[in-house]
């Protein structure tokens, strides 16, 4: 007999239960409570939905004695019996068992995330097995919901999911220092200060003699950011983007920071800022109605649990239009209020987590996309101002996180292209390593713009997590994984 005979899932018969057929439930023991009448109340959930189901198990079964007694949290257990009414008040339906079978015990005395409260931070300690609380379940049915309305969004526009490398071999793509990958005997070198390979002496190595003999014959890294191989495609197909893995080796130890995180990045081929801000503001826009409306009770749960005021806001973006603001109005506003910053403000200077969020919290009260960054501190690829000094950037700001969204429109003027390589300190090695990067201006380039959504920071934003850590399924951090 397969196992799954009659076995419905505890969010489809919640949703529309069946009274009185025979039904069989697979989940793990929650809680077990036993009456004086001998009468057990087990609370089981399978993950398919938050709630769990009332399991009553009648003293007059033959194997209460035996197996009872075994239904500590964390059980993996078959029951079946029949769906009646239930008579407490806090659930509409209960599983009248028949009989119980364990499948997997759980001793109490081991069980690492039993009974009594932990924290977010020791729950850390146990990745694997924090999924099966209230808390990780709810953020992982929210990621997945979120994830598929990524792709419902751009597939309704008509955009291609484009599948980017996650080896690169381009150089300094400027967002954030890369993680290096080599087969290279890294302990023998270190051992002899020679690479067995290439014989040669760790010391100073010419750069591109040493990784001659590396897997690839040359050095590569994990990528920072699909962008630039979508701009490929989008030069090609028109509208794309690309969803997967991103790897940052920055040492950021903040709340807002992951070494691995998932980046959403569209790009539109024939597309300006003005068309980049619409699509990012209906995006989030998007993701925030579809996270009310198909997850409304992991998000009544947030917001009792974890904080009180995240329908409001989820609500409050869907109601009015962002606010759009140059960079250098965003510095004029900073400069004026009377808050005291830990980090100055001065035109020409990244914004700080607590700059962005004094502008979208306190000062707008709203999400803000600020354009027309300086150029010094934006990357190489972004359309050049006529002002010179500025490009034309954006970051979406939202309350809570700062900046959810990066963005621009791309310079497609091939000379501009080369200049703003040289100017950002790009080496002759590295801007070789981007000649086909030139190509697509070289050959029918055209205006052309994306961003890139960290999807993290997007399921923070929505559950109102505090920690960035605790909306991934395995964090990696420095020095943690
Ligand atoms: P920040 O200034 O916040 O470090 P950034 O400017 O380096 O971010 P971009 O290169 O613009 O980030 O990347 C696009 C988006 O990717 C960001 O808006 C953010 O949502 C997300 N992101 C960037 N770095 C990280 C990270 N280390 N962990 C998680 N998400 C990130
Ligand atoms: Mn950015």
């Amino acid at each position: 007999m397969t196992q799954r005979l009659n076995r419905l899932k505890i969010a489809t018969l919640l949703a529309n239960p069946p009274l009185h057929q025979p039904t069989v439930v697979l989940g793990w023991v929650r809680t077990r409570r036993e009456s004086k009448a001998g009468v057990a109340f087990v609370e089981v959930n399978d993950g398919s939905t938050f709630d769990n189901l009332q399991v009553v198990i009648p003293a007059s079964w033959s194997g209460y004695a035996e197996i009872v007694p075994l239904l500590h949290t964390g059980t993996a257990v078959r029951v079946e019996g029949v769906l009646v009414p239930s008579e407490g008040g806090r659930q509409a339906v209960e599983l009248q068992a028949g009989s119980v079978t364990v499948l997997g015990e759980s001793d109490p005395l081991q069980y690492p995330i039993g009974k009594q409260k932990i924290s977010y931070e020791t729950l850390r300690e146990y990745t694997h097995l924090r999924p099966r609380t209230n808390t990780f379940g709810a953020i992982a049915r929210l990621r997945d919901v979120l994830a598929a309305e990524v792709h419902g969004f751009f597939r309704a526009r008509g955009f291609r999911w484009v599948h980017t490398p996650v080896i690169t071999g381009n150089d300094a793509e400027g967002a954030g220092k890369a993680f290096q990958v080599t087969t290279l005997d890294l302990e023998g070198i270190a051992a002899s200060g020679r690479d067995s390979e290439t014989g040669r002496s760790g010391k100073a190595p010419d750069h591109k003699d040493f990784f001659a003999k590396d897997f690839f014959g040359k050095a590569v890294s994990l990528t920072v950011s699909g962008q630039l191989e979508a701009e490929a495609y989008a030069l090609s197909l028109g509208d794309v983007y690309t969803f997967g893995p991103t790897f940052r080796a920055e040492n950021s130890h903040t709340s807002r920071h992951l070494a691995e995180f998932w980046m959403v990045e569209p790009e539109m081929a024939f597309a300006d800022l003005e068309d980049d801000m619409e699509l990012a503001e209906a995006f989030l826009k998007h993701l925030c109605r579809a996270a009310l409306e198909q997850c409304p009770r992991e998000m009544a749960f947030f917001k009792e649990r974890v904080e009180p005021t995240v329908i409001e806001r989820l609500e409050a973006i869907l109601a009015a239009p962002f606010v759009r603001m140059t960079y250098t109005e965003a510095v004029e506003h900073l400069k004026a209020s009377k808050e005291t910053f830990e980090y100055p403000v001065e035109w020409g200077t990244d914004l700080q987590s607590e700059h962005e969020r004094w502008l979208t919290e306190k000062y707008c009260k709203a999400p803000v996309i600020l354009i027309d960054y300086p150029k010094d501190i934006k990357a190489f690829y972004m359309k050049v101002n006529d002002d010179g000094r500025t490009v034309r950037a954006m970051d979406v700001l939202v309350p809570h996180i700062g900046e959810i969204i990066g963005g621009s429109q791309r310079e497609e003027r091939v000379d501009v292209l080369q200049a703003r390589m040289k100017e950002m300190g790009l080496d002759d090695h590295a801007i070789a390593s981007l000649d086909w990067y030139l190509d697509l201006r070289r050959f029918g380039g055209a205006p052309h713009a994306g961003f890139g959504l960290g999807f993290e920071r997007l399921v923070q934003f929505v559950s109102g997590m505090a920690n960035i850590r605790d909306v991934i399924p395995f964090p990696r951090t420095p020095g943690r994984i």
